[in-house]
């Protein structure tokens, strides 16, 4: 079984404590726009356990999942969407989503999870409307 670590702790800083909710995931772990730098070592990696939930989309509207593609075929431009189910249609949730018994989310790809979810950092760009909403990041809003 995959290792599930904890949700955030890379990018919280240390005087924040992430309560591992969930809300941002919910709210903003799908229906999310990818880039090639994530689909490179997922690719290089055999992740398809991942790959299966990325849609791309080629020029001319060609849709597949990113574990029918290679890294060649990144040599053009795509579009890169997060995430779909194994059929390729849109998910409203992320399959890497994982809520234990105490109640806390864990990340099931927390090692590998996209840039946008290692990027998102609402205690540093003050975006007050999120904050506020976040239980951790509540502790230090003004
Ligand atoms: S909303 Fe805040 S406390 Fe909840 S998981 Fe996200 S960062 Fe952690
Ligand atoms: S990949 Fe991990 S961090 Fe990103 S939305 Fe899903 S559960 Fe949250």
């Amino acid at each position: 079984m995959e290792v599930i670590l904890w949700l955030t702790d890379t990018i919280m800083p240390s005087d924040q404590e992430c309560l591992q909710c969930g809300r941002c995931c919910e709210k903003w772990g799908w229906g999310q726009k990818g880039v090639i730098e994530d689909l490179i070592p997922w690719l290089k990696e055999r992740r398809l356990d991942i790959l299966q939930h990325v849609s791309v989309t080629f020029l001319g509207g060609k849709r597949c999942r990113g574990s029918d593609i290679a890294v060649e075929d990144l040599s053009v431009p795509v579009r890169i969407d997060y995430w779909v189910d194994t059929d390729g249609r849109k998910l409203t949730c992320c399959p890497f989503f994982y809520r234990a018994e105490d109640g806390k989310v864990y990340c099931k790809i927390h090692t590998a999870k996209p840039k946008i979810c290692t990027g998102f950092t609402p205690w540093n760009e003050g975006i007050r409307d999120y904050a506020l909403n976040c239980p951790a990041c509540r502790n230090s809003a003004p």
